[in-house]
């Protein structure tokens, strides 16, 4: 019968946040692949854990995946666990998951940390809906398209940013989206946490004095200004156009873009429009 692929969540700054079934599973399995063997050990050794590491990272993701299965197929149980948190969340994992379910292995989950949920739910920021984005596009073009692409995202987004690149990053969200709320979840369950909650623009002023350091995500509130489908529905004529004209628009302008939306003729709208 082949054995189980176990994704083994470990703590991101705080080793007492580690589950008692996560160092059960670490000691049971037969093998634990790990991003980092040098940094693992450092875990197995603080929980007395003797066990068989081998190496699991991005570049060797598809040839060690390959063993990795093979081992899993002889009937062995694998844990993989990333540096810091849960395997698979903007860490390698991903694949071998799926190469796994490919071939038939029970893939199971040992839950515990994660930077971007632990960073969310202290964040003071809408958490009822939210997207996680992981890490921007390091590509300058595929980076502008990202922060288009999420102009209009309504829900709370979730960022994670290396310490070197969070000024760029801020900079380059302010350009896009304007002023908005942001919460830095900095160096979380470690001796320097610390939540700095503000707008973009001061937050960017901070750091132009003090250097960002550690570990951060960055939650920032969707767009509150998105202007629904089809909002007019609800409104006459005369309230339609005068939005418009509370837009900034002259009223033959205004009228316009009413009948636009109404797909109707302008003199259709400019018959009925009282001033
Ligand atoms: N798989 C991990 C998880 O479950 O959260 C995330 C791994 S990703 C390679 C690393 C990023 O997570 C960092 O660049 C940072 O954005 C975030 N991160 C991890 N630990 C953190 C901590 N203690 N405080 C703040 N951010 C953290």
């Amino acid at each position: 019968m082949a054995g189980t692929l176990y994704l083994v969540s470990t703590p991101i700054g705080n080793l007492e946040d580690i589950t008692f079934r996560a160092i059960r599973i670490l000691k049971e399995v037969d093998v634990i692949a790990a991003e980092d063997t040098r940094q693992t050990l450092k875990l197995l050794n603080h929980f007395e854990i003797k066990n068989t590491l081998t190496s699991f990272f991005r570049h060797n993701e598809d040839k060690k995946g390959e063993y990795i299965v093979s081992l899993l197929e002889e009937g062995k149980n694998v844990a993989l666990v990333s540096d810091a948190g849960t395997p698979a969340i903007s860490d390698p994992g991903e694949e071998l998951v799926k190469m796994a379910i490919e071939r038939g292995i029970t893939v199971s989950p040992v839950p515990g940390p994660v930077a971007a949920t632990s960073a969310l739910i202290v964040s003071g920021l809408t958490t009822g809906r939210f997207t996680f984005e992981g890490f921007m596009p390091m590509n300058k073009r595929n980076r502008r398209e990202r922060l288009e692409e999420l102009k209009n995202e309504t829900r709370t987004m979730i960022f994670y940013e290396a310490p070197h690149k969070i000024r760029y990053t801020l900079k380059d969200m302010y350009d896009a989206w304007g002023d908005r709320n942001v919460s830095l979840a900095r160096e979380m369950t470690k001796i320097h946490e610390e939540i700095i909650r503000d707008k973009l623009s001061n937050i960017i002023e901070k750091f132009e004095i003090d250097s960002p350091r550690g570990e951060f995500v960055i939650i920032v509130e969707g767009n509150n200004e998105v202007v629904k489908e089809n909002f007019w529905e609800d409104l006459s004529i005369n309230e339609h156009v005068e939005y418009y004209i509370g837009q900034g628009l002259k009223s033959m302008d205004a009228m316009k873009k009413v009948a636009q939306d109404r797909g109707v003729t302008k003199r259709e709208i400019y018959n009925q429009y009282v001033k």
